[in-house]
């Protein structure tokens, strides 16, 4: 096989990949928000990121000097959950899910 019919067959091979990573990514964003959520799973404690962040799964347990009384992840700008949900997204931990009593540092108010 030459160079040049290598370099096709390559561009062929990524091409059907690229097709269906973005038809993986079409279905995921015509699925409902609630279903997404509750398939995440849950922000593991040893997740690199999460303990950058100090995540917590419970506000109060923080020793943290920069948690402000009656934050957590329900009222922070990054959470994505419903009211009344128990867990949800998270901007900050793509792909997974904090708890809704959760805190960590990058935690900002949501605005009104
Ligand atoms: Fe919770 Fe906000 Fe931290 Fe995300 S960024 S874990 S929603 S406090």
């Amino acid at each position: 096989m030459s160079n040049r019919e290598e370099n096709t067959e390559s561009r062929r091979h990524f091409l059907k990949l690229a097709a269906g990573a973005a038809a993986v990514v079409a279905v995921g964003a015509a699925m409902p928000r609630d279903a997404r959520a509750a398939e995440l799973p849950a922000l593991s404690m040893d997740d690199a990121m999460a303990k950058a962040l100090k995540y917590v799964e419970d506000h109060t347990k923080t020793t943290d000097p920069k948690y402000k009384k009656g934050d957590d992840c329900t009222n922070c700008m990054f959470y994505q959950g419903k009211a009344g949900d128990a867990r949800g997204p998270c901007q900050l931990f793509p792909g997974k899910s904090v708890n809704a009593k959760g805190w960590c540092v990058s935690h900002a108010p949501k605005k009104a």
